[in-house]
Parts: C-alpha cells; sequence; structure tokens
C-alpha cells in the first residue's frame, strides 16, 4: 500500500483559504474535503474505535488541515535546544512504539498546520530573544538547534505540503539557529533544497531484525544508511538517531552489527561529522491496547511488564519506561558497544 493515498481531507475553514491550504489541496486533487471546526476534535476519524484494524490504511487515506494555535518555542535541551512550533502533527508510517498517536485515540493521519509563515517567524522571535550561543552544549557547538519534528516525521510531512521546505530556508538564513528533525524515511527531494549547513538531519536506525516488526511503511535501513552520504553532499549535517533500543533477545549482538556496518559503509567525511544520540524504548499502556488491535505482534517485543516501570514524560504523558536499573546496565552496556564498534561516532546523549 502506498504511503499516501489521499481520499478526505479533513480541513478547519482558516486552513482550508489559506494559500498553504490550496496548495496542499491542488496536491491531492481527487480527494473530498470535509470541513471540521478543529483539527484536533474530528470524532469520526479520532475517536472511532472501529478505525484501529484500519490503522495503516486510515494514515494513508486521510490529510487533515489546521492552524497550529501555539507558536511557542519550548526548551528540550536533548535532542535539540527548543523544540519549535510544529509544521505537522501525526504520520502516515505507523511504527509500532510511536509516541506521536498516545494523544488522539485510534488514528493518528498527518495534520498540516498551514500558518507556516507564523511557526517561521516565532523561531525568527525566539532567537532574536534568545541571543547568541555563547557555550558549546552536547546539542551543538555554536548554534543553537530547533527541533522541526517532534510530532511527526519532516520527510514524509515534505511529500504532502512545503512547510518543511520553508522552514529548511529561513533556518538557512538566521545566523546562529539551525533546524535539525529525526526521520525514518528517505525523501530525496529534500536534497534540491539549500540548507547551508544548517539543517541537522537524523537518520533514525536499528538493528533490522527491530525494523522489520516494529517499523512499518518506513524506508528500509538500507535506504536510510544510504542517504547519510548523499544528504551530507546536499550541504546538510547528518546525524544519527539509535530509537529506540528495543531490549530483546541479541539486542547487544544486532546493535554491534549494525555499529559495525556504519563504520564500513558511510564515507569518512560522514564519519567525521557524525554523532548519534541513544534513546531506550518507552510504551504505553493505551497505545499498547491499540497495537493489539492490529500488530499484537509487536507487543511481544514491546510491552514487558516484568522490566518496565510507569514514568511521567516530559510531556506529561503517562507512559512506560525500562525500570531504572534495568536501563542503567542497558545504557551502560549501549555506550560499550559504541566504543568498541563505532569509535569514530560521539555520542550527544544517551538515556
Ligand atoms: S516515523 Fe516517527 S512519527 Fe512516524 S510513525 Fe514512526 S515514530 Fe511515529
Amino acid at each position: 500500500m502506498s504511503l499516501l493515498d489521499v481520499r478526505t481531507i479533513w480541513a478547519e475553514p482558516a486552513s482550508l483559504a489559506s494559500m498553504r491550504g490550496q496548495e496542499v489541496l491542488a496536491r491531492f486533487p481527487g480527494a473530498e474535503v470535509v470541513e471540521v471546526d478543529s483539527h484536533w476534535a474530528i470524532p469520526d476519524l479520532h475517536g472511532d474505535a472501529a478505525k484501529v484494524s484500519r490503522w495503516v490504511r486510515v494514515k494513508a487515506e486521510n490529510l487533515v488541515l489546521g492552524e497550529k494555535k501555539s507558536l511557542t518555542v519550548r526548551p528540550n535541551g536533548r535532542s535539540a535546544d527548543f523544540i519549535a512550533p510544529s509544521g505537522a502533527n501525526g504520520c502516515a508510517m505507523a511504527c509500532a512504539y510511536c509516541y506521536v498517536p498516545r494523544r488522539k485515540g485510534y488514528a493518528n493521519p498527518i495534520t498540516v498546520f498551514t500558518n507556516i509563515d507564523g511557526i517561521a517567524r516565532a523561531v525568527s522571535r525566539h532567537l532574536a530573544r534568545t541571543g547568541p550561543k555563547t557555550e558549546p552544549n552536547q546539542c551543538d557547538p555554536r548554534d543553537w538547534v530547533y527541533d522541526l519534528g517532534e510530532n511527526s516525521d519532516c520527510s514524509v510531512d515534505a511529500l504532502v505540503s512545503d512547510n518543511v521546505a520553508d522552514l529548511v530556508r529561513h533556518v538557512a538564513g538566521l545566523e546562529g539557529a539551525k533546524a535539525s528533525f529525526a526521520t525514518k524515511y528517505v525523501n530525496r527531494d529534500l536534497l534540491a533544497l539549500d540548507p547551508r549547513g544548517r539543517t541537522r538531519v537524523r537518520f533514525s536506525l536499528m538493528p533490522r531484525e527491530d525494523a522489520q516488526l516494529l517499523d512499518l511503511r518506513t524506508s528500509s535501513i538500507d535506504e536510510r544508511i544510504d542517504a547519510v552520504d548523499d544528504f551530507l553532499a546536499a550541504d546538510y549535517e547528518v546525524h544519527l538517531n539509535f530509537s529506540p533500543v528495543v531490549l530483546r533477545e541479541r539486542w547487544q549482538s544486532r546493535w554491534a552489527a549494525l555499529l559495525d556496518e556504519l563504520g564500513e559503509r558511510l564515507s569518512p567525511a560522514a564519519r567525521a561529522q557524525a554523532a548519534c544520540e541513544v534513546i531506550l524504548l518507552t510504551h504505553n499502556e493505551g497505545l499498547h491496547e491499540v497495537n493489539l488491535g492490529w500488530h499484537p505482534r509487536a507487543e511481544d517485543v514491546l510491552w514487558r511488564p516484568e522490566a518496565q516501570e510507569p514514568k511521567r514524560s516530559q510531556n506529561g504523558q503517562e507512559n512506560v519506561r525500562y525500570r531504572v536499573d534495568v536501563k542503567r546496565r542497558a545504557v551502560a552496556r549501549f555506550r560499550e558497544l559504541v566504543a568498541v564498534h563505532a569509535p569514530w561516532l560521539p555520542i550527544r546523549y544517551a538515556f
């Protein structure tokens, strides 16, 4: 099934009337348009329990157009210094562990936020207020890093609208700022943009055995590895996002093999500028229940109550994570694996 086979576009009236909204409609001329009061509350889409079994199809067949109401830039300090207001929310891919749908009930196709100029201005204003970065940190030695893709995958968003292209171009002209997003999809259209070294793509990688079970509808691990040098040549910075690390049988040998492979396949130039982030799995009881309705095999490795405990996340959600002792040992072991199998690769953070 193709990633996008858009049949219905649910749209707030103001978004529909906007230039960005009209551009999106023009990309999917056969789609039926249904006006909705709010992109957040579409009972026929988000609240319909019967749709769990059609989880993937719903993501392919639906788009939502809305306006991003809150244009605040939030501090982060891990993947990036700050989280920019999202240009989109939701995703057409269907990773079984994805936290993005956790607030939206039963389906979470892409919502495109059409007030992209306001989002870009919010980043500029925040940068002006913040002033230059004076001390290096793990996010970046020089620039303030703004994450563009907390609630979506920007590479797929770029198939739907020019929001990502606009933000990459915008940040390319902002001295002292850098855009960043993690991705599991290779969109080669992004190679034609001119990021001027001011966008960091973090290709998300995991052992193939995990990806085949958990990363549904994404680009293959081989495609993502192949893309690293191409994006570097197109003037992106390219880092690696190792997430989620799922603790299951043979996880250590599988990650070791992937790290060895990266050393063999990435060019010296790619290795010289790379860094990685390592994020162990968090999960969520509600998502566990949803997954049992459409992809129960994934839950055999994601839902491990004997090794997990409740956790309140930065964003206020009640999740589960590996128990503190389990996690501490695993993070230490992962660091050892990188030191032995990819000594060229700095770890920006691991948790
Ligand atoms: S690519 Fe990212 S946003 Fe999309 S389903 Fe996977 S984890 Fe979620």
